[in-house]
């Protein structure tokens, strides 16, 4: 599929460079769609709740550096997060979104505020989310309450480590909860962010700095 394959394509990026790889984001579904094409969430799940932060002022770069709040991903990435959120459904929890693919010039921008990779990825190796394989989530309960998991989104210390131990046993069991979904739908988590899950399909897809059209 080229840039100038079909209207349904938005491409704002079409220049191919070696660090980078700008694939079709389809907006629709479609059964032609490969599993590694980036799609949007919402046009495959309403089930999910959006708090995409980068989508607003309150985030650690202080700036709304996403012109809108949606969650794009591969294909492949959308149909493991259903499957996960269909596994929490059933107990009466749904995730709840904070981050999903991100593009690689915001990944720069993240590196230069926190240049530690223990939180942010070196842009040169690039994140799993700049290949559009990982999420950052948390879960709601049934009423819609956002679930306790210890820190914020974002929390760049120790307590967000999923070793950090010193924490309510509603907590622990939440945190841990969370991650034996998420494992069993085919995420890796991440040590020192309990919001932080890679789709374990998704490590080896080349890294996107591709926007999306916001309506
Ligand atoms: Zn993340």
């Amino acid at each position: 599929m080229n840039c100038f394959s079909k209207l349904i394509i938005v491409f704002l990026f079409c220049i191919p460079s070696l660090q980078a790889q700008n694939e079709a984001y389809v907006s629709e579904p479609n059964s032609q769609v490969s599993d590694t094409t980036f799609v949007n969430l919402r046009d495959y799940s309403n089930d999910f709740i959006y708090d995409m932060k980068y989508a607003t002022e309150d985030n650690f770069l202080k700036a709304k550096v996403y012109d809108c709040a949606e969650c794009m991903l591969r294909l492949k990435t959308v149909k493991a997060l259903i499957a996960a959120n269909n596994d929490f459904l059933k107990k009466g929890y749904r995730i709840k979104l904070y981050d999903c693919y991100r593009p690689l010039d915001i990944q720069k921008k993240m590196w230069e505020i926190v240049s530690n990779p223990e939180y942010v990825a070196d842009p040169k190796k690039g994140s799993i989310h700049n290949r559009g394989g990982a999420v950052d989530i948390s879960l709601v309960d049934i009423t819609g309450k956002e679930v306790d998991m210890g820190t914020s989104f974002d929390f760049f210390g120790i307590q967000a480590s999923h070793n950090f131990k010193q924490l309510s046993k509603e907590i622990l069991s939440k945190r841990a909860y969370l991650k034996k979904v998420m494992i069993q739908n085919g995420f890796n988590s991440f040590d020192s962010e309990w919001w932080h899950y890679n789709l374990k399909a998704g490590l080896k897809d080349k890294v996107a700095n591709q926007k999306w059209k916001c309506e």
